[in-house]
């Protein structure tokens, strides 16, 4: 098991990874990689849905008048931003605000499975429609799930997943902000009950001893390119 400074070592090189990723098309349009922010070791993360066009500019998550809603709800229940983790389904802005195409999100993935495993939380919370049917694999709703915890396994971690409304869907209705609001109320009991029993560890494939070694390998590897500058994103974990 790695220590919490390992783990904190590990994502940033996750994160050196990410902000030269040239995995999907999104890295074209992108101004800068959205990787997520917090604490490294969060018992309690945030899935969103994409970066828009404000964390594509500021390389932050949920800023602007969605993230600071998050950030009273959260004050409500005694928990600051820098005490939780905040990501999304991928890290670079979709063109126009559009949802994320599948190949986008399947090559982002392992970034956010990588994320999951090294910050090890106990608390999901799925930010939305789009969010929580992709991370519950699943196509049901928001409306009808919003504020039923239940264990996933998330990469290779066993979580609770606690799907919540968008606090973007909040802003505009009062109706759902009441009901945000009381989901979120019941954050601090799902934290109490610590992380769920864990999956065992996948066992490492033997290596074969007669392996001839390959040839070094001509194609560049899925990430490369030139970093992005760096962001405050990793002063923040
Ligand atoms: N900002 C994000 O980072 N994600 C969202 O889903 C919405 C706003």
């Amino acid at each position: 098991m790695n220590s919490v400074g390992d783990r904190r070592e590990l994502l940033k090189a996750v994160y050196e990874q990410a902000r030269g990723c040239v995995r999907c098309p999104l890295h074209k349009t992108r101004t800068t990689v959205v990787f997520g922010a917090g604490n490294a070791d969060a018992e309690l993360m945030f899935i969103g849905e994409a970066p828009g066009a404000t964390e594509d500019r500021t390389g932050l998550s949920f800023v602007g008048q969605a993230g600071k809603l998050l950030d009273k709800l959260l004050g409500e229940i005694g928990i600051e931003r820098k005490d939780v983790f905040v990501a999304n389904t991928v890290k670079c802005r979709p063109p126009d605000n559009r949802d994320p195409h599948p190949h986008e999100l399947d090559a982002c993935a392992e970034y956010l499975h990588r994320q999951v495993d090294l910050i090890e939380p106990s608390v999901i919370c799925t930010l939305g429609n789009f969010s929580t049917k992709l991370m519950r694999s699943d196509a049901t709703g928001i409306s009808r799930l919003h504020g039923q915890e239940e264990v996933r396994v998330i990469g290779s971690r066993a979580v609770r997943l606690y799907p919540l409304y968008h606090p973007a869907a909040a802003l505009y209705t009062q109706a759902t902000l009441e009901m945000l609001r009381a989901d979120f109320h019941r954050i601090p009991q799902l934290l109490a009950l610590g992380a769920p029993a864990q999956p065992p560890p996948i066992e490492p494939i033997p290596e074969a001893e007669d392996v001839v070694a390959a040839p070094e390998d001509p194609v560049p590897p899925a990430t490369g390119g030139d970093p992005a500058p760096t962001t405050p994103q990793l002063g923040l974990f």
